[in-house]
């Protein structure tokens, strides 16, 4: 089991944060890597370190998931290497910060622009051309414990609609591509620290909030969402679709 050895799997946002996270439990089971993020020397750093660890293929691209054309040349790039995508991590993401009543459209719009519109876009390009070929196709989309839930501590309101949205696009495209037994599955991670969210978990309010709200205490550590990633992106796992894995420490169970 957990042998993903010739597979190919696409992780958008694999430049930082939760995407090296995944290359690196990915290409430690064998599989091997399509790399899509804007900050290309960053891209090819865990290029070059995921290929030296594993000995897997890595190839980077570099591409704005909003941008349908740079997403279509990136579906170019991976047919010419690999012919077909069995895997495809969305995990590009944002998380912007606003008081409901303070946000602006634009604001609105480029959260939902990156956390569901894109995740959208480069699905159905993926699918179109290259996941359809793959006699395992997985689709895993980076979702939210804020796509399930409220918040008392950091209005985000356009993000909770953004992961919300991915939760349901997942069930949605998991029931209409069933037929080609494609899954679709969704991952809702709590805390964990990244780019993305360093500055503000580090801030003693929020480790105390933290402790109180989170049953387990703690926020996630490195490497604690590659069982959830692993499972669903198995070929054993063929009977697995529509649902979201969620691991976030109980966060959404209280
Ligand atoms: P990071 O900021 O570390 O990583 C975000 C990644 O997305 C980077 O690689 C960034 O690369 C890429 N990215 C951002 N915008 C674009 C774009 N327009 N096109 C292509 N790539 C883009 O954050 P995380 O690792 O924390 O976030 C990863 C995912 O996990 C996100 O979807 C986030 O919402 C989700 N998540 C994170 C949680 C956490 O606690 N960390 C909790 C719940 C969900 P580049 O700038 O080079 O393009």
């Amino acid at each position: 089991m957990f042998d993903f050895s010739g597979l190919v799997a696409v992780i958008t946002g694999a430049s930082s944060g939760l995407g090296v996270q995944f290359a690196r439990a990915l290409a430690a089971q064998g599989a091997n890597l399509v790399l899509l993020a804007r900050r290309v020397p960053k891209l090819q750093a865990v290029a070059d370190e995921v290929r030296d660890m594993f000995g897997v293929e890595v190839l980077p691209v570099g591409c704005d998931v909003t941008n349908l054309d740079q997403v279509r040349a990136a579906v170019d790039a991976v047919d010419a290497r690999f012919g077909r995508a069995d895997i495809l991590v969305n995990n590009a993401g944002t998380g912007g910060v606003a008081p409901a009543l303070d946000m602006t459209d634009e604001q609105w719009d480029a959260d939902i622009a990156l956390d569901l519109t894109a995740t959208f876009r480069v699905t159905r390009e993926f699918m179109n051309r290259l996941i359809k070929r793959s006699d395992c196709g997985r689709v895993i989309n980076i979702s939210s414990m804020y796509g399930l839930v409220g918040n008392t501590t950091i209005p985000t309101s356009a993000y909770h609609a953004a992961k919300g949205g991915v939760v349901n696009l997942t069930r949605a495209l998991a029931a209409e591509w069933a037929k080609d037994s494609v899954t679709v599955n969704c991952i809702c991670p709590g805390y964990f620290e990244t780019e993305l969210t360093a500055e503000a978990l580090k801030t003693p309010e929020f480790q105390e909030y933290v402790k109180q709200w989170v049953p387990l205490g703690r926020q996630g550590k490195a490497g604690e969402l590659n069982t959830a990633l692993l499972f669903l992106a198995s070929p054993e796992s063929s009977y697995v679709t529509g649902t979201s894995v969620v691991v976030d420490g109980g966060y959404t169970c209280v």
